[in-house]
């Protein structure tokens, strides 16, 4: 039914929709979220579009009807026994271009049908994550790789969990290394494609993976740490992910039009049941701790039983730090030291990566404070990495001992002390 959908629109395309010349920039209307809190054309210049109508560029390569079907049961799947194998096994039906549709309007090209709207907005969105994590990010170009296939309303089924193919969903799918933005349902106020923060937080996830986990579709330290009765490494590196990617998703919304929008999850999040999801995940709310049950649950469930819990830590962690970089005033210094943290082969100052290399074989080690480490010592402006300190031993509740003369000077300032917005927890 989706893919009619999208043949029906590909083929409307051909028929009447031009195909321009391109080459970049391209002066495109997108759809953009205004002062007034309300998404409206706006023209935009897409700077790494190599063809505008198959929205193929250097940062993304959109695909169209394709099918992908997680199931456990499957020959294929079970026989795969490397990454390629396992990825042929889950696509069913490759896909084919996109075909967008434009007007052009005195020089800028504008959307002549809805999914064009929805994917240039996503490309533009998906090209204003890559910008960020470039000059915030300080991340050099070649790093970034190849352009993100990006399956556009594709069909996918998860057929352990459900027959019915998801909706009302964008992910960074690390197994494909791709972007899947799938079609809506009950989120039609703002479909996720065209909300810009919840775009960058699957774009932080990509980051995430390229450096913290090498660039690997299964990671080694997620599958080997999964694999045990409890997890708790594993559990904390789900938690900074998530909570990483929500603060870079912010972190970006801070450059676009409307301005820093700790609440961009609302636009899309809006009605109930979701509307608890951006309350939940508000970045401006100050008051959230850590409680028994939760570092318990951290320490000793499975990453499955884990699941879900990953948000919980992660806002913790991510509104932590906005306390922080917004109380110095130091907001991208902050971010930029984060994604330094995420890969530093330095013994001095080591990064995620390697900290969880160092913990591989003993993943009890490689804690809440450990990985916390990582994000201060990359910190060097002394007042911001204090405040960084007591920030995350008050929400996250890490014993200030663990953090302040400890061996390595790069750690806590003595002058830190956590916070008092939080109940301290008894030792573990
Ligand atoms: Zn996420």
């Amino acid at each position: 039914m989706l893919r009619t959908v999208i043949a029906a629109t590909a083929t409307l395309g051909l028929a009447v929709g031009c195909a321009p010349e391109t080459s970049a920039p391209v002066k495109v209307s997108a759809l953009v979220l205004n002062s007034n809190g309300e998404y409206a054309p706006q023209d935009v210049e897409l700077k790494t579009v190599t063809d505008i109508v198959s929205l193929n560029g250097t940062v993304a390569d959109f695909r169209g009807g394709a099918r992908i079907v997680f199931d456990s049961e499957d020959q294929d799947l079970q026989t795969a026994t490397t990454p390629e194998a396992f990825v042929n096994a889950l696509l069913k039906e490759e896909g084919h271009d996109v075909t967008a549709s434009y007007i052009n309007q005195d020089g800028v090209l504008w959307p002549a049908d809805f999914h064009t709207w929805n994917m240039v907005t996503a490309y533009y969105n998906l090209e204003r994550a890559f910008d960020y994590f470039q000059t915030v990010g300080n991340i050099p170009a070649a790093d970034f790789k190849k352009p993100v296939t990006t399956y556009y309303f594709p069909e996918f089924i998860l057929a352990d969990v459900d027959k019915d193919p998801l909706l009302d969903n964008a992910l960074y799918f690390s197994v494909m290394e791709s972007f899947l933005v799938l079609p809506f349902d009950q989120l039609q106020r703002a479909p996720l494609a065209i909300n810009a923060g919840i775009i960058a937080h699957e774009y932080s996830h990509r980051i995430f993976n390229l450096k913290v986990y090498g660039g690997q579709p299964f990671p080694e330290a997620l599958s080997l740490w999964a694999a045990s009765g409890s997890s708790p490494g594993a559990n904390v590196l789900k938690s900074f992910d998530e909570g990483l990617a929500d603060y870079h998703a912010y972190g970006t919304t801070c450059r676009a039009t409307k301005g820093c929008d700790a609440k961009f999850f609302s636009t899309s999040f809006h009605d109930a049941p979701y509307d608890q999801i951006a309350r939940d995940r508000d970045l401006s709310r100050s008051d959230r701790c850590m409680t028994e049950a939760l570092r318990t649950q951290l320490r000793n469930q499975s990453l499955n039983e884990f699941s879900g819990k990953e948000y919980l830590v992660g806002t913790l962690l991510a509104s932590a730090l906005y306390q922080a970089g917004e109380g110095q005033g130091q907001r991208e210094v902050l971010l930029r030291a984060i994604v330094a943290a995420y890969n530093d082969s330095d013994p001095k100052t080591p990064g995620l990566l390697q900290l969880s290399q160092q913990y591989i074989n003993d993943q009890d080690k490689f804690t809440l404070a450990v990985a916390a480490g990582a994000i201060i010592t990359h910190v060097t402006d002394l007042k911001l990495k204090e405040a960084v300190c007591n920030e995350l031993m008050d929400h996250l509740q890490i014993p200030r001992d663990l953090l302040v003369g400890t061996s390595n000077p790069n750690l806590c300032p003595a002058s830190s002390a956590p916070g008092t917005t939080c109940p301290r927890l008894p030792a573990e």
